[in-house]
């Protein structure tokens, strides 16, 4: 079996991540870290882990053989290191650290000591995302043209805390949602990023010079340009995901959540068709290619490397915002 400690008393592994790992014939979770001691026994016996420690040396002496690290992307880094060190496969929520200098370091240090290391990057699980890579790589749009991603939402309530107000735990929406766009651009239409143009803005919810909303401009290596929305300020406005293609487009709605949910069209000269997809639990599929990776089988479907792709994308954005210029993306791999 493949028993995890989860590093970070938090939201996502409370609504997805302890459900995935739970969902896996082999998977057990055996304890949680949070900073805080009372507040690990609190989310320990709400979630019914086993033990509750709140330190990281604490948890990572215990008996596990991976860890789950969701804390606030500024401590990434430093956990991730640790666990390695320790022996431990790392699942890591993204942005793997707050530079791709640093996501690097961990996935060479990972690589070095021969664990997994794979990155939550949860859309490239889904299967509309799946769907329309397979369309694309069969040549059901011909020759891949360009890209359009909506993915600004409106931040619940009950996340409105770092993510908003905390420059050093690496807040804002370019490192929070820009990241999943990049790796689900790549992952879609099969191709890398050289190039990105972004303006930011704060519309009202972020604080300390924080950005809540960002559209990019983004130039792939064939050729292929995209633009993408990010936002947590928009209510009503609904996601998608499209591309357009010399002889079809692919035309997706709803798709950029977390659940198994919307629809893929695929319009060419012959009409428009549904595409059919299956409809299983990103974050546990997720998770079952990692436990296929750690038994030898394959990678995990965002490695470390996609992580620093991501990330690095994510900073040429901020960069350009900063300075007005086009930016070129270089994750130095
Ligand atoms: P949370 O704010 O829920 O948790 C982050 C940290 O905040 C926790 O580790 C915890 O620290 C602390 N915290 C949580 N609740 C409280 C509280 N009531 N009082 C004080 N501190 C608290 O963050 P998320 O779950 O939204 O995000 C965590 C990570 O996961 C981020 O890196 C984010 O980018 C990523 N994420 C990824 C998603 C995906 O789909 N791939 C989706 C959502 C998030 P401690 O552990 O010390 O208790």
């Amino acid at each position: 079996s493949v028993r995890w400690g989860l590093i970070g008393a938090s939201t996502i592994a409370k609504q997805f991540m302890i459900n995935a790992i739970r969902a896996q014939a082999d998977g057990e979770v055996a304890a949680v870290m949070s900073s805080s001691a009372e507040r690990a026994e609190a989310y320990a016996s709400e979630n019914g882990i086993p033990a509750a420690v709140s330190s990281l040396d604490a948890l990572l002496s215990k008996e596990i053989d991976a860890v789950y690290i969701s804390t606030t992307n500024e401590l990434h880094l430093e956990q991730g290191l640790a666990a390695i060190k320790a022996g431990k496969h790392v699942m890591c929520e993204k942005p793997l650290a707050l530079t791709s200098a640093d996501a690097k370091k961990m996935v060479a240090a990972a690589s070095n000591a021969g664990i997994i290391f794979g990155t939550n990057h949860h859309l490239r699980n889904a299967g509309a995302h799946r769907a329309m890579r397979k369309a694309i790589a069969a040549g059901r749009i011909g020759k891949p043209i360009a890209a359009r991603v909506f993915h600004s939402v409106f931040l619940p309530e009950n996340l409105q805390g770092w993510r908003i107000t905390r420059p050093e735990a690496g807040g804002g929406v370019v490192l929070d949602i820009t990241v999943h766009d990049a790796d689900t651009l790549r992952f879609v239409l099969g191709d890398d990023p050289v190039e990105i143009s972004a303006f930011t803005q704060s519309a009202g919810m972020a604080g300390g010079g924080l950005e809540d909303g960002a559209m990019c401009i983004w130039r792939f290596k064939s050729g292929v340009i995209a633009q993408s929305h990010e936002g947590f300020t928009t209510q009503y406005a609904g996601t998608g995901f499209e591309v357009h293609g010399s002889e079809g487009s692919l035309i997706a709605t709803n798709v950029m959540t977390q659940k198994p949910v919307g629809s893929v069209l695929l319009r060419t000269a012959s009409g428009e068709e549904e595409l059919s997809f299956d409809r299983e639990d990103l974050y546990t599929r997720s998770l079952r290619q990692f436990h296929a990776a750690i038994r030898g089988e394959g990678q995990p479907s965002a490695t470390g490397e996609d992580g620093i792709w991501s990330l690095a994308s994510a900073e040429a954005a901020l960069q350009s915002a900063k300075s007005g210029k086009a930016v070129k993306i270089d994750p130095k791999l």
